[in-house]
């Protein structure tokens, strides 16, 4: 068992220290706890681990344009306090990322909940959500900012993985991928493509970001000018060479430009902010500082001409389509935004999820993920060890393992995303945790999971699109999901709601444990891994999947769903 000698009262770690001007956390490493309990110590360092990777920290902004970490700044700090004097018997509520209460449950309870972005149906909408935030009252976390389980831009390797697999022999090498986007999620987007051998040309309108992704290994080259980086993907193409360009320029521009010049690549997505016209998505022809000014001045106007250039930027990817590149929309809601913007048939681009990601959700297959509270990498790669010991057999996890190890930087806390199923993933955490408990590792591990995930999200125009049930907007699932882990003994458990204009079009949950090495952690970890998978096939079976059953049935799950569910095998099943 680890060190948890350190039990006083303790202040907060220098970096955690309010100071002039802009404030930068940094997680704390090594085995020193300034909690009571490692419990608390741990989702203490993913706050600020959260934080570390933030692509506006001073805004306590993490990523997909306004996704927080913390309410405020005074909110951060309570919650920094409520964690340190936290008793273990005791649970902090979080609302909106601002801490709220704490109250006297058990041991076995979580120690954090929260809720977040949630507005009663009626009123979730984009209208009502500005205007409660504007008022202090709400924040939008998106997936894993407000949970604080961000690791950073590492988690979005197995679509093109799959795309590679199922379109072009199980390689993109001699391929061509264009998209647009390189924040902290769409910033994986040139790795990912050169891991599997291919050429990405990416657009990003902000310069800084593409020199941060290639200061941290996720890109190579940056551009400014469309024919040299043209050029150079051209070659690359030519000599079947793994190759990644950030160029700099508007993607309303540069994709229209190249449907103009005839340029057809082989896959085409998109990662900007299209999410949100008004804070994201940064309208052609508009500088920096005109955006923010007509930001303030006239939001509505800085809308309308954000959906006018997600118009060119769509006519673009249909153009690509039709000429015979296999387009996805990647998660930013570019279809929905598009179609407002009078795109009719912006909707024949398939969601990636539905396209490419059910046969894993099937499973209970989805981005799970281990960070390295210690803050020593050599924990992860003990930890890879014993997953590629664990599931020799299991192609999706070695391949990565190895890839990952060799490509991926750390960002922040050391940490690792591998794509697990049900079973496996309690499997790990327990195998980790009895490694912590022997003192093997540095110190103990965080396991988490991002809400993109088999039964932790309900989002009509994402995860659940088609459902073959036609159970979309159901969004009892992740109710249930957030319940169930509470009851399973998670750390961390929390539900959110968001989607375009940050309300209203999903509703999603959360969760952490800890590995401290201890047998109660033993025993959360094998629980709650076991229930929140398990929903998920859970969830999936209901639907209908043949593969979701058969894994319910494989597993031992105990349902009471029909033995035989219609077969989907033709929706691209793994
Ligand atoms: P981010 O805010 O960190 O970065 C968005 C980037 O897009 C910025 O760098 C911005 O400069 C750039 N951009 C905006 N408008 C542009 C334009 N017209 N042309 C070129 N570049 C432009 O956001 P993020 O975290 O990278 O998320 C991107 C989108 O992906 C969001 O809509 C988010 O909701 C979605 N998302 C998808 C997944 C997934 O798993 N597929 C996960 C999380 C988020």
């Amino acid at each position: 068992m680890v060190d948890t000698a350190m039990k006083d009262r303790a202040r907060p770690n220098a970096e955690t220290v309010p100071a002039a001007g802009p404030r930068r956390i940094r997680a704390a490493r090594g085995p020193t706890l300034r909690c009571r309990t490692w419990r608390a110590e741990a989702l203490l360092r993913m706050l600020e681990n959260t934080l570390e990777n933030a692509e506006k920290p001073d805004e306590l902004i993490v990523y997909s344009a306004r996704a927080k970490a913390a309410r405020d700044w005074a909110s951060y700090d309570r919650l920094v306090d409520a964690l340190m004097r936290l008793d273990e018997d005791e649970t902090l509520v979080v609302q909106s990322g601002k801490p709220v209460a704490v109250f006297r449950t058990h041991v076995a309870a979580p120690m954090v909940v929260m809720a977040t972005s949630n507005i009663v149906p009626r009123w979730a909408t984009a209208e009502v959500f500005y205007d409660l935030e504007r008022k202090g009252l709400t924040m939008w976390g998106g997936y894993t900012a407000g949970d604080w389980q961000y690791i950073g831009s590492q988690g979005i390797y197995q679509t093109f993985a799959a795309i590679a697999r199922e379109h072009f022999g199980g390689t993109l090498a001699g391929r061509f991928v264009v998209s647009a986007g390189l924040g902290g999620m769409g910033g994986a987007q040139p790795l990912a493509v050169t891991m599997q051998g291919g050429v990405a040309l990416v657009v990003e309108v902000d310069p800084a970001r593409i020199r941060r992704r290639i200061d941290d290994g996720y890109c190579q080259h940056l551009s400014a000018d469309l024919d040299d980086a043209l050029a150079l993907c051209r070659a690359a193409v030519a000599r079947r060479e793994a190759l990644s360009v950030g160029l700099v320029g508007n993607a309303a521009d540069v994709l229209p430009e190249l449907a103009r010049r005839g340029v057809v690549p082989d896959v085409a997505t998109d990662q900007t902010t299209a999410h949100d016209p008004r804070h994201g998505y940064v309208p052609a022809g508009l500088a920096p500082l005109e955006v923010a000014a007509l930001r303030a001045a006239d939001p509505e106007a800085l809308e309308a001409r954000a959906l006018e250039s997600i118009a060119a930027h769509m006519a673009a990817l249909l153009a690509f389509q039709d000429a015979g590149a296999v387009v996805f929309e990647y998660g930013n809601n570019i279809r929905v935004q598009a179609r407002r913007a009078g795109v009719s048939d912006a909707f024949t681009v398939p969601i990636f999820t539905q396209r490419y990601i059910r046969p894993f959700f099937c499973r209970g297959i989805g981005p799970f993920r281990w960070i390295a509270l210690s803050g020593d990498p050599a924990d992860i790669a003990r930890i890879d060890a014993l997953a590629l010991e664990c599931f020799a057999d299991n192609h999706i996890v070695t391949s990565w393992i190895g890839l990952a190890a060799k490509h991926i930087r750390f960002e922040g806390l050391p940490a690792r995303i591998a794509w697990l199923g049900h079973g496996e993933r309690a499997r790990l955490g327990v195998l980790v945790n009895e490694a912590v408990g022997r003192g093997e590792l540095a110190g103990p591990v965080a396991f988490t999971r991002d809400h993109l995930d088999a039964g932790a999200v309900a989002q009509p125009y994402r995860e659940t699109e088609n459902m073959p049930d036609g159970s979309d907007a159901i969004s009892d699932w992740p109710l249930l999901n957030a319940l169930l882990n509470c009851a399973a003994q998670a750390d961390l458990v929390a539900i959110h709601g968001g989607g375009i204009g940050y309300t209203g079009y999903r509703q999603s949950a959360g969760i952490t444990v800890v590995a401290d090495g201890s047998p109660a952690a033993g025993v959360r970890i094998e629980r709650s891994l076991t229930t929140d998978s398990g929903l998920g096939v859970v969830r999936y079976a209901d639907a209908g999947y043949a593969e979701a059953v058969r894994t319910a049935r494989d597993t031992g799950i105990h349902t009471f769903l029909p033995d035989v569910a219609p077969d989907h095998r033709e929706e691209g099943m793994i």
